[in-house]
């Protein structure tokens, strides 16, 4: 049944790659609080991004000829790995290297390659996902942002939601409806690309409940488009949208949300109770390990199957899912350790880790699409609906 998960390994020469990454992390986020790193995903640093692009850690699956390290997946798997595990701030390359880029690349005119795809490889255009709305989040077919073609280009109205760094992004990938109605459901969605500086767009930051305000909503009022802002072709948005989620799904991402979390609470039982002690958490580190192993090695599979010009959308909905529900695991079983050594002494770092990683959580099985649809896919997949 789950054949196209063969065991596959890192080639060498992308494994060559980490120590050089961990230099840069080690220049750039040195001396970062554990909890500011715990928020690796989140963490916003342009500077830090461009330095990555310069270095030629951006646009590593990416041709050449666009500025691109033609290097493929396994290389970013290793570079993505560093960056998680150390908490370096990603945020702000994060969409467009993983996404946007691939989607222009497949999708898009010549001339949108050229004009985006180096500028994402340096690190300098910041690209944000505009596909979630009030009303249509799971149930994407039910999009009613419009954009009506004019002469020359096209008029855009509508909102958007939960969109990661919009209020930092240049750009916004916006799923809309060219024409029909929702009741069209897939029919008549298209893609376009919308400069977040253009008259009528605002945007408005949202504050999670981590105190944080790294999405927004965004609206859209009679704003003015060129023809080139389409990118493919009208009306096959929604096949786009369903390549470009595979790329967010099958990454090493879904697993490594809390790892920060988890290197502090294993260096903290390390130095704080005796050896005899530390006899107590041994089962539960080698369980957390046997999970973590495997689910690295399930994402590596599904590397493996991109790498090999693949999409794996179910391979990619079954590591999400069990990724991101040991994730979650995480911050229950770190928290109740600690609770059961009221005793000890515990740093305010390690603490205020532990209160971010719990209240972010949540929201760690909604984003890129919940554990309940990703369960659709799953058993559509296994020929069950
Ligand atoms: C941290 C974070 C970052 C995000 N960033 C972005 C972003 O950058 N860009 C963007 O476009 N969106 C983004 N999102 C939005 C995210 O993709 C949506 O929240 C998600 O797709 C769920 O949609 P919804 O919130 O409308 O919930 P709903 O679709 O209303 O779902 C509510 C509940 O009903 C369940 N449900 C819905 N339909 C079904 C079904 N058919 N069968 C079974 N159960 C079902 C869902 O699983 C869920 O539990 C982000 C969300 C979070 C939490």
């Amino acid at each position: 049944m789950f054949d196209t998960f063969a065991i596959a390994s890192l080639p060498e020469a992308d494994e060559s790659l980490r120590s050089a990454v961990r230099d840069i992390i080690v220049r750039c986020a040195k001396g970062m609080p554990t909890d500011q790193r715990a928020r690796s995903w989140q963490g916003f640093s342009a500077e830090f991004s461009r330095m990555l692009g310069a270095e030629g850690f951006l646009g590593l699956t990416l041709p050449e000829q666009y500025g691109g390290r033609d290097r493929g997946p396994f290389s970013r798997f290793v570079v993505v790995e560093e960056l998680l595990c150390a908490g370096a701030p990603v945020a702000a390359h994060w969409m467009a290297d993983r996404q946007s880029a691939p989607l222009i690349l497949n999708y898009g005119t010549e001339t949108q390659r050229q004009f985006y795809i180096p500028r994402i490889c340096r690190g300098e255009a910041l690209f944000c996902i505009g596909m979630s709305e009030p009303g249509a989040g799971s149930d994407l077919a039910g999009v009613r942002t419009r954009a009506e073609r004019r002469d020359g280009g096209w008029l855009l109205n509508g909102q958007k939601i939960w969109t990661t760094h919009a209020v930092h992004s240049d750009y916004m990938i916006a799923l809309v409806r060219t024409s029909g109605t929702s009741a069209d459901r897939q029919g008549g969605l298209s893609q376009l690309i919308v400069d977040l500086k253009a008259p009528g767009v605002t945007v408005r930051p949202i504050t999670d409940l981590t105190g944080d305000a790294h999405f927004s909503e965004v609206f859209f009022d009679n704003v003015e488009l060129g023809e080139d802002a389409l990118i493919g072709n009208e009306g096959e948005g929604w096949k786009q949208v369903t390549a470009e989620l595979a790329f967010e799904r099958s990454g090493p991402e879904r697993i490594y949300s809390s790892v920060v979390l988890l290197d502090a609470w294993i260096r903290h039982v390390q130095s704080s109770r005796q050896i005899a002690a530390r006899a107590d958490v041994s089962p539960l580190v080698g369980r957390i390990t046997a999970e973590f192993a495997t689910l690295r090695a399930m994402s590596i599979a599904c590397t493996a199957r991109l790498a090999a010009g693949e999409s794996p959308v179910l391979e990619a909905s079954i590591v999400k899912d069990r990724g991101t529900s040991f994730e979650q695991l995480l911050p229950i079983v770190i928290g109740d350790d600690l609770a059961a050594h009221p005793d000890e002494a515990v740093s305010d770092e390690l603490y205020r880790t532990l209160l971010y990683v719990t209240h972010i959580a949540p929201s760690f099985s909604l984003r890129g699409g919940t554990r309940e649809i990703l369960r659709g896919i799953i058993a559509r997949g296994m020929g069950l609906r």
